[in-house]
């Protein structure tokens, strides 16, 4: 009765919690930290290179790791010591900690001391009864001890586990022992019931595929609080080296071990070609193998190594397949919509028009119907952002062409019952500029049949509560990217409470977080606040809001999560290891200023270029967080290649690169820029003094506050500014760029109903103002400042920052403070000199740009302020004049009180 109360799932935690529910997707494991599978990170420990070892966990991460492995069990390295210092190390790193670790090692030692390096909670990978049931309880212990989940491979005494009935036996013998005798809780174990190589040729190799499955089935009925999870590539082993067919295998595979209960793997090697996208010979092939069917004497193993040498022969089959066309109206409409195809959809919409009694009747049916199957596909991970994107704009083409008869059928006839698609109402806070994500949330809601009020950016509360009223939407979507957009969202909160409304707030985009949501915005309004994390689970949320049924549920469970991460949250103990500010003031980053004479640019002031060129911006472009601005997660240029999603990520490069040179040789946007160097020298811990003209103005920068290891300094980037007593003219520079002239194409794409373009436009934009921003930064300091005359970098070591000083820009984290962009905009000449307004959040608009303050001491470097005390905060206000309530409000993101 009462132990329901936190429902028993799987609940990990990196700094971030990460809770495996039951209609959580397939879990994601990242494997490249693991020295047997990566020679890279392998080579990387070995050479003691922890640095850039960490870069592979944050790749992962970056990647779409829901939890990242790290394994260190190497011959050649003592992995006692390699997985502590490891460890220890991805602790100190927030954006890699923040995932839960898997702490992978088949000896128990090894285990151990990654248990006591890890914060959160982990799983063990793995304990087993290979070594019999005392030592088993044993080690079963020492995790729980540690509040770790454990994998439990499926091996006893005898051997590991191949049959189904071994399988189920070896794992329910361990539940009970880990239950009954160690207490541990269900929803904390894992099995892994070994996953098994097919068609090997070996006749007994053939049913390992479904003694998997079968086995699986059985342990979640038996058992339906554990998970389990396993290493996928196995399956396949036989075909290596013939990638086309192992992710048909796989693919086949994951779709019936994931309906069994399969809940997490690691997946690296593919499975990923949509299920009902493999050609069909080929998926009854894999099938049959996988599924052991028509298998005597190796029929089905013979059938499909067959097959295998004809696709290695003529590589990828690819019939371009017309046959579609003769299928009937409707199934042609899903066919156009499923694979984003243009080409027909005004004729078969029409055609569907004169065949059905209405037209509303061709979107409610099978138009509706194709974007089902879309939905499932996306909701499944069978298909990617992009392609839902041009299902839409399908879609959308479709619905332009019934249009003009539903009105008219309106016109004639006003007491026709009309379509009651719900509507959601979309916006970016006021203050706030950027629209991707809240454009791509908008295209997949949409794509689910909801009517989309978007109401654009910079949106103010009274504005979207009207809107929101005069509709009668059904559910509020907010949508922020900078920090200061958090408070408006709380005050939207509070005003729909005032105004009595009762709509679901749907909070989104990269600022917000559930915890903020759950203590500062829920608490404010009370008919439904819900944090979505992304497009697809958007889909999710608003089907369980509009549905009369689900709702009170939904919404009364989410109001108990919040509730509880509220309490938490305010029973959270203060974490005590602070210094105070003066103590951390004189911790500073100590630059040998003896050693380090500071170079003078070759002028003082500003320069603006006007009209840059787009063609030599676009060398600069990182092309990598354009695929992240698509959900495509994974590093450039591998991504084109990758298993999963390499096909669709080709196609969007493509596409993209189509489109950039539209847009330069029809020069549809001008880039702006302005960079400025002035006098400077720190003249107190945190504070730089900058000449500019006759004036001077102070630059206040925050310092780290937290207790460090020993040796390690408290930073402030005022550190890397020669101090005024060494009698050194040091300098500082400031930089802006940003890219004109996007709305009229934008425009031009909405009246096409084409997101796809209009969002790959955008994202465009942003990467060329990234691009620019790259280029002068190369030029100030090859050139322009010129302290590093000789530098040769290729555009991959200008990604991997290899040059010599910084470029931080306010509002990160090395700089948080939001209200320091006034003074760098006023150092640079104003919107004036800048193309660039400043909006009341200190977001810039356009959206598209980017600016920052130029260090050029070499041994400057980026680093996170971190949380700060109250002590450190009432100085800060001092300094900059400012009221302390208004630093407080800026700030609130990195405030630590009592
Ligand atoms: N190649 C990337 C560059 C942008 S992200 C792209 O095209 O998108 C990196 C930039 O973020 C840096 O140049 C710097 O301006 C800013 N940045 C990163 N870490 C920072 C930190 N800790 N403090 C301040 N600014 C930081």
């Amino acid at each position: 009765m009462e132990q329901n109360i936190i429902k028993p799932f799987l609940r990990l935690s990196g700094l971030e919690p990460l809770v495996v529910r039951p209609e959580t997707n397939f879990v994601n494991v990242g494997e490249r930290t693991n020295v047997t599978g990566s020679k890279k990170f392998a080579r990387l420990i070995k050479e003691g290179n922890y640095e850039e070892a960490l870069s592979v966990a944050r790749q992962q991460v970056e990647g779409g790791a829901q939890i990242i492995d790290v394994n260190m069990d190497d011959a050649l390295l003592e992995g006692v010591s390699a997985m502590t210092t490891f460890l220890n190390l991805l602790q100190a790193e927030p954006d890699i900690a923040k995932i839960p670790v898997m702490i992978d090692s088949s000896k128990f030692e090894i285990i151990e001391a990654g248990l006591k390096c890890v914060q959160g909670k982990c799983i063990v990978n793995s304990i087993s009864m290979k070594e019999g049931e005392a030592k088993f309880i044993e080690q079963a212990f020492v995790c729980k001890s540690y509040g770790a989940s454990v994998i439990v491979m499926a091996f006893d005494e005898v051997g590991q586990a191949d049959t189904e009935a071994r399988k189920i036996e070896i794992c329910h013998r361990a539940y009970k022992i880990l239950t009954e005798q160690v207490g541990f809780a269900p929803q904390d174990i894992i099995f892994d019931p070994n996953i098994f190589a097919v068609a090997t040729g070996i006749e007994e190799h053939n049913n390992y595929a479904v003694d998997f499955i079968e086995a699986t089935r059985e342990i979640k009925r038996l058992m339906p609080l554990t998970k389990v999870s396993g290493g996928v590539s196995n399956v396949s082993f036989s075909f290596r080296g013939n990638d086309h067919v192992r992710e048909a295998i796989h693919s086949v595979f994951l779709y019936h071990a994931i309906k069994a209960g399969m809940d997490m793997g690691i997946v690296n090697a593919g499975a990923l070609v949509i299920y009902d996208d493999i050609e069909p010979t080929l998926k009854q092939l894999c099938e049959d193998v996988i599924l052991n069917k028509n298998n005597d004497d190796n029929g089905a193993t013979e059938k499909l190594i067959t097959f295998a040498d004809t696709v290695k022969a003529k590589g990828k089959v690819e019939v371009k397949d017309e046959a579609w066309r003769n299928e009937p109206v409707e199934k042609r409409l899903a066919h156009s919509l499923v694979n984003g195809i243009t080409d027909y959809i005004d004729a078969d919409t029409e055609e569907a028009r004169q065949k059905y009694p209405r037209p509303l009747e061709v979107i409610e049916g099978p138009l509706m119907d194709g974007m089902n199957i879309v939905g499932d596909l996306f909701g499944a991970g069978k298909m990617f952002l992009p392609q839902v994107v041009k299902s839409a704009r399908v879609m959308k083409k479709a619905v332009a062409v019934l249009t003009p008869f539903i009105e008219e059928e309106k016109r004639n006839n006003p007491n026709a019952q009309q379509g009651g698609a719900a509507k959601i109402l979309l916006a970016t806070v006021k203050g706030d500029v950027h629209d991707i994500g809240k454009n791509i949330v908008g295209v997949v809601l949409g794509c689910n049949g909801y009517d989309i009020i978007d109401l654009g950016v910079m949106v103010p509360a009274d504005k979207i509560l009207t809107e929101a009223k005069k509709h009668n939407v059904d559910i509020i979507g907010l949508s922020g990217l900078i920090t200061p957009s958090l408070d408006e969202m709380v005050h939207i909160g509070k005003e729909m409470k005032r105004q009595q409304l009762d709509i679901p707030l749907l909070i989104g985009g990269a600022t917000t977080s559930r915890t903020h949501t759950a203590v500062k915005i829920a608490p404010e309004y009370d008919n439904g606040v819900i944090h979505v994390l992304d497009a697809s689970r958007s889909v999710t949320v608003a089907g369980s809001l509009l549905s009369k049924e689900q709702k009170p549920g939904f919404l009364q469970a989410v109001k108990k999560e919040y509730d509880k991460i509220k309490e938490d949250f305010g029973k959270k103990k203060v974490i005590k290891n602070y210094l105070r500010f003066e103590e951390a003031q004189k911790n500073v980053f100590k630059v040998d200023w003896d050693k380090f004479t500071p170079v003078a640019p070759t002028f003082t002031g500003t320069k603006i270029f006007e009209n840059y060129s787009l063609a030599e911006i676009a060398e600069y472009i990182d092309w990598q967080p354009f695929f992240i601005a698509w959900e495509l997660h994974g590093k450039f240029p591998q991504i084109l290649s990758d298993e999963k999603v390499g096909a669709e990520a080709t196609k969007l490069y493509n596409d993209a690169k189509k489109l950039l040179q539209q847009i330069i040789d029809e020069k549809w946007l001008s880039a702006k820029g302005v960079v400025g160097f002035w006098p400077a020298n720190k003249i107190a811990a945190d504070t730089v003094d900058v000449k500019a003209n006759s004036s001077t103005l102070k630059l206040e920068f925050l310092r780290q506050q937290i207790k460090k290891a020993e040796g390690q300094p408290n930073m402030s980037l005022a550190d890397f500014i020669a101090p005024a007593e060494k009698n050194y003219q040091d300098h500082i520079g400031a930089f802006s760029v940003t890219i004109e002239g996007i709305e009229p194409h934008i425009k031009k794409f909405e009246v096409a109903h084409d997101d796809y373009n209009k969002i790959t436009l955008q994202a465009l934009a942003d990467r060329l103002a990234e691009g620019f921003a790259e280029l002068l930064h190369t030029r100030t300091r090859k050139e322009l400042w010129g302290y590093a005359k000789d530098e040769h970098l290729s555009n991959e070591d200008l990604i991997a920052e290899k040059y010599l000083g910084i470029r931080p820009a306010p509002g990160y984290p090395a700089c948080p403070d939001h209200t320091e962009k006034y003074k760098l905009f006023n150092l640079l000449g104003g919107k004036e000199a800048t193309g660039i307004t400043l909006t009341e959040s200190l977001a810039m608009y356009p959206a598209a740009s980017v600016c920052g303050w130029y260090f050029a001491n070499p041994e400057s470097k980026y680093f996170g302020v971190g949380k700060i005390e109250k002590d450190q905060v009432v100085n800060y206000a001092e300094r900059k004049e400012m009221p302390i309530e208004e630093i407080e409000r800026w700030l609130s993101p990195i405030l630590e009180y009592a």
